[in-house]
């Protein structure tokens, strides 16, 4: 049987349902196979962030950190969807991933923070629907705002969170201030390594703005360089729920691999400064929406008599077998 190696397919689709994405089509592969080829590939970086810990997990300084908790974290890693439970459509044209293994570190493993991301922005998108029946012709805009580059990661997290809270209370409060119209914010923090090394925390937010209004960019980055000294925001207004997909595309940037991603190092320092750090997080009339990822999902399309396909790890790609007993 043949083993289908990692392959580099980059764009996403919306998410069928809560528990299951996939890739744009390819000519000549199955939608099993591209969905294969993303696990394999992010399986392999999962095993190398698992090697890297077990071996130099001293070298990242973490004095609270030992050798048990290491040990544990590096073998969910490597374990992590180690084998894969595939409903396929009669036509073969389409297929969902039904179960899998996932260790849901969802900070280190892109796996888990991808199948996160999905799950959320799925039941975000239904929010944004419950608003905008409450409020007919309310609009979502994303923003990125910023702050200057820290050698404090976990503090400038912090600041970034009190400065939004600050700006949502006094509108709440006070019905002033640049966020006065917004009805309610969804926040996700975000970490890069800046040009001077230093680390460059950043927030990704979508607001829902009270109908016919909007928010003023010059006012909101006036207020917001007061707060954190940060200059740059971005706004633009969201139209589609694959605009959702570009905000929130990760759960953490920190599991964002390849050229603009974080070393392993720096994905592993960047888990451990922020363990315990709420990093998404959701106010006014986006408050609430579920952050766990248990079987409460909404059932989507029944696929009761779509057919099994099971795969499991074979150190360098998924190999087919016919059932989750066969070694
Ligand atoms: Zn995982």
């Amino acid at each position: 049987m043949a083993v289908i190696k990692g392959a580099v397919v980059e764009s996403l689709q919306a998410p069928h349902n809560g528990h299951s994405y996939s890739v744009a089509l390819r000519s000549g592969e199955s939608e099993t196979q591209r969905d294969l080829g993303l696990f394999a590939r992010y399986k392999c970086d999962a095993l190398a962030l698992a090697v890297y810990l077990l071996k130099q997990f001293r070298s990242l300084g973490i004095a609270r950190l030992n050798d048990a908790r290491v040990q544990r974290l590096a073998f969910d890693l490597a374990n992590c969807c180690s084998w894969m439970w595939f409903k396929q459509h009669p036509s073969e044209y389409r297929s969902k991933l039904f179960r899998a293994d996932f260790c849901n570190h969802r900070l280190l493993c892109i796996n888990c923070s991808r199948r996160s991301s999905f799950v959320w922005l799925r039941r975000l998108w239904f929010r944004i629907k419950g608003v905008r029946k409450l409020h007919p012709g309310a609009r979502c805009y994303s923003g990125v705002l910023t702050m200057p580059n820290t050698a404090d990661l976990r503090g400038g997290i912090l600041l970034l969170r009190s400065s939004l809270i600050k700006l949502l209370n006094r509108a709440r409060k006070k019905g002033t201030g640049p966020l006065r119209h917004v009805l309610g914010v969804v926040a996700c923090y975000e970490v890069t390594r800046g040009k001077d090394n230093f680390w460059h925390p950043h927030l990704h937010c979508v607001f829902i703005l009270a109908p016919g209004q909007r928010i003023d960019a010059t006012e909101l980055r006036l207020e917001w360089s007061k707060l954190t000294g940060g200059r740059q925001i971005k706004l633009d207004a969201l139209l589609k729920q694959e605009d959702l997909l570009e905000v929130f595309k990760y759960t953490l940037k920190t599991t964002k691999s390849g050229r603009d991603g974080l070393s392993l190092a720096d994905r592993s320092l960047a888990y451990f400064l922020l363990l315990g750090t709420r990093l998404r997080e959701c106010y006014g009339l986006f408050r609430g929406i579920p952050d766990d990822l248990g079987d409460s999902e909404e059932p989507g399309e029944d696929v009761s008599s779509w057919n099994d396909i099971f795969y499991r790890w074979a150190g360098v790609g998924y190999r087919r077998i016919s059932s989750l007993h066969e070694e």
